[in-house]
């Protein structure tokens, strides 16, 4: 019996097909030789068919040009995962483009015959500039993590050419010159010279006499000289992730410069053409989901579950749903009466710089980079010190869908960085995701270039349980408030109100299931909650419940260090609960960003309104009711920025997103981003003569 095969895969099959004869042919009778009708000869099919899938001869050159070129980024990525360092991941890219298929003769005369028509076809010209961002792109942050920005900038565009180099020599003396073997140790060679001239002292002097020299005045940075590295460390078990050349002011100001011209290239784009290159980056972030979020659960120490769940694809989706909007971002048409009109232009900031926290480090860049980018500005994303990998393959993920080389930028850094960023002239927009001092910190350095600030800040959220709620799903709704995570998430509801004829069978119930959550290896699976990011977090959210219990909180299950067996390498902590809790204990007032949830009473509805807003943060705010009116009632009170009734922490990018109050500025996701990255003009249309009194 024979399974019939669906149509698509069919076609797919047939197009294969027809790609791979189009691949001989140009070896064997080159680009001229090779024409619709000789393709189907070989194939024994219609040229009319050949015709139906590729268009023309152009179309279908493109196609196998593109499967070439797809082959090896494919390769190039299985390599770059198994590679171990960045001096490996580099040296994975030259061995892929140079490894002995591509000095194979049927392949090589086809990719000669690609490379002789570049200049002149569109298609072709488009998938060259591609595979050649996408081999920059690769070769740059890994350097990145070996040697200063601008170095690493020129050292790829160096081995890039050296590999095209060497690879055409190789061809246009029929293989004679040299073989995969001898092109990839002359490769290596080259390479781990430049890094040791780079690296050794006169060239650490070199590098960063190029750092602190007079930036186009664009940069300050302050007192001191932004230089060094950063160590990447996994919270789970100490392991050394990667170590990370810190941006300078050189670096912002090269940055800058990039980003702008590249800015001018995509502002005159169509929206429409923006969204398709957006669109192809949630699509290449959705077939890595797997790989990413083992990275992001590495860096952060989240559980797998979660990651693989929410961190990439919450991303993709932002992507996406900006992808959508890009088309449809406009301005209006005003009228003014017979004699005129008015119309505005919502236009793109300029470039426009992220600073991202460390919980949800590549959602926080997607939150950022793809309303900023569908509408047309460059972003300049600084990562949290403590997990700036997934940003890096954000910046890869872009390359590969075709974004501009430069649009999107990673630079790498602690606090100084951030504030080269803030201070420079040559930026428009800041968005910060971080706490409120640093938000303050932000606000004071853009002030003077007047900078737009979108400020996304820490909170001390109250979730309000009234007696009539549906308890298990406000249990529910308080766990996920607190402990997805571990905990450090900023909208969390830590101040759970729960009305006093409810309280005990709530307590109950929270008490069974906190304590039941599997704290563990992040990497496991079924582990429902992993590792605080650093030592340092750890003993301040330690210290935290140290202090909860001093001031006469009651705990009811957690409290702890968690150090079983494998786990004491890491920082780990039990989902902690606290009941007959205060409104002035320290536990109740200040952000922990950890997993420690308070229990309050409370008896009637205006006193827990009063109480829920008793507070400077602003952020965000929880009702558990089965009483619709009052649900709305409530809501409208608090003064909270993003509020759920009958759920917590859910956050759909079609909803705005943020803070009032000391919880921020600005809002992301939804329609209102893209307020926050685009200017207004303003136009009037004279429809009659001047009338002038002079
Ligand atoms: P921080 O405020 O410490 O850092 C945020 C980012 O700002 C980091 O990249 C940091 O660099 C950078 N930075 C620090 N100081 C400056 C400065 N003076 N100028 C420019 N940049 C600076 O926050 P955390 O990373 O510790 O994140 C936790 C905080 O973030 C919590 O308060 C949490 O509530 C808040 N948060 C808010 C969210 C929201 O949407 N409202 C969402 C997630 C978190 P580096 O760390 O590399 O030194």
């Amino acid at each position: 019996m024979s399974v019939p095969v669906p149509r698509d895969e069919l076609e797919e099959a047939r197009r294969a097909q027809l790609i791979e004869v189009t691949i001989d042919s140009l070896a064997d009778v080159g680009y001229v030789g090779t024409t619709l009708a000789q393709i189907a000869r070989r194939a024994d099919v219609s040229p009319g068919l050949v015709a139906h899938y590729f268009g023309d001869k152009d179309g279908l050159l493109e196609a196998a040009f593109r499967t070439l070129s797809r082959g090896i980024a494919t390769r190039v990525r299985a390599a770059l995962a198994l590679a171990g360092t960045p001096r490996g991941r580099v040296q994975a890219v030259i061995d892929v483009n140079l490894a002995p298929e591509e000095f194979d003769r049927r392949t090589g005369t086809a990719w000669l015959a690609f490379w002789g028509q570049v200049l002149h076809v569109e298609g072709l010209k488009r998938v060259q500039a591609a595979y050649q961002r996408r081999m920059l792109s690769n070769l740059r942050s890994d350097l990145r993590s070996m040697i200063p920005g601008e170095e690493a900038r020129s050292l790829a565009a160096m081995i890039a050419a050296m590999i095209d180099g060497v690879w055409l020599r190789a061809a246009l003396s029929q293989w004679q010159e040299a073989d995969s073997g001898s092109a990839r140790s002359l490769l290596t060679a080259f390479v781990d010279g430049r890094l040791r001239d780079l690296t050794q002292p006169h060239g650490a002097a070199a590098a960063s006499a190029t750092r602190s020299a007079p930036a186009s005045g664009a940069a300050e940075s302050g007192s001191h000289k932004v230089s060094g590295t950063i160590t990447v460390v996994n919270p789970a078990t100490g392991a050394e992730l990667a170590e990370l050349a810190v941006d300078g002011a050189a670096q912002i100001d090269a940055a800058v410069e990039e980003a702008s011209a590249a800015q001018k290239r995509w502002a005159a784009l169509t929206g429409a053409e923006r969204g398709r290159v957006l669109q192809r980056a949630a699509q290449l972030l959705r077939a890595r989901n797997t790989e990413l979020a083992e990275l992001e659960t590495r860096n952060t120490g989240k559980p797998i579950q979660e990651t693989v769940a929410v961190d990439v694809l919450s991303g993709a989706d932002c992507l996406e749903y900006y992808a959508g909007l890009a088309a449809g971002i406009a301005g209006e048409h005003i009228d003014l009466g017979p004699k005129a009109f008015g119309y505005t232009r919502r236009e793109p900031l300029g470039v426009v710089a992220g600073i991202g926290a460390w919980n949800y480090p590549l959602q926080i860049a997607c939150w950022k980079s793809a309303p900023a980018l569908a509408c047309g500005n460059a972003m300049i994303f600084k990562p949290a010190e403590l997990t700036p990998l997934t940003a890096l393959e954000l910046e890869r993920v872009f390359a590969e869908a075709g974004l501009p080389d430069g649009l999107f930028q990673v630079v790498q850094g602690r606090a100084e960085t951030g504030r080269l960023l803030t201070r420079h002239r040559g930026i428009r927009k800041i968005s910060l995701t971080g706490e409120v001092g640093t938000g303050k910190a932000v606000m004071a350095d853009a002030a003077p270039t007047l900078k737009q600030v979108t400020l996304e800040l820490g909170g001390k959220s109250p979730l309000i349980v009234f007696e009539d709620a549906k308890l298990d799903n406000a249990v529910a709704g308080a766990l996920l408030g607190n402990f997805y995570s571990a905990g450090e998430v900023c909208s969390n509801g830590t101040r759970v109100f729960v009305h006093r004829s409810i309280r005990a069978a709530f307590i109950e119930r929270l008490r069974v299931r906190a304590a039941a959550l599997r704290v563990g290896d992040p990497l496991d699976p079924r582990t429902q909650v992993g590792a605080l990011i650093s030592t340092e977090h750890m003993e301040k959210v330690l210290g935290f419940i140290a202090r909860g219990r001093a001031q006469g909180a009651r705990l009811i299950t957690g409290g702890n260090r968690v150090t079983e067996g494998e786990l004491a390498r890491g920082c780990f902590v039990a989902p902690t609960v606290f009941d007959h809790c205060h409104d002035d204990m320290d536990i109740v007032r200040r952000e922990i960003f950890g997993p420690v949830m308070s229990v309050l009473e409370f008896s009637d509805e205006d006193e827990v309104i009063a109480r829920a807003n008793a507070t400077e943060f602003g952020l965000a705010a929880g009702v558990f009711t089965n009483d619709l009116t009052r649900a709305h009632r409530v809501i409208a009170q608090l003064q909270a920025g993003t509020c759920w009734i009958n759920h917590y922490n859910i956050t759909p990018v079609e909803l705005p997103f943020g803070g009032v109050k000391m919880s921020g500025l600005g809002r992301e996701n939804g329609r209102a981003a893209l307020e926050h990255y685009t200017q207004l003009k303003s136009v009037y249309v004279a429809l009659s003569d001047v009338e002038s009194p002079y």
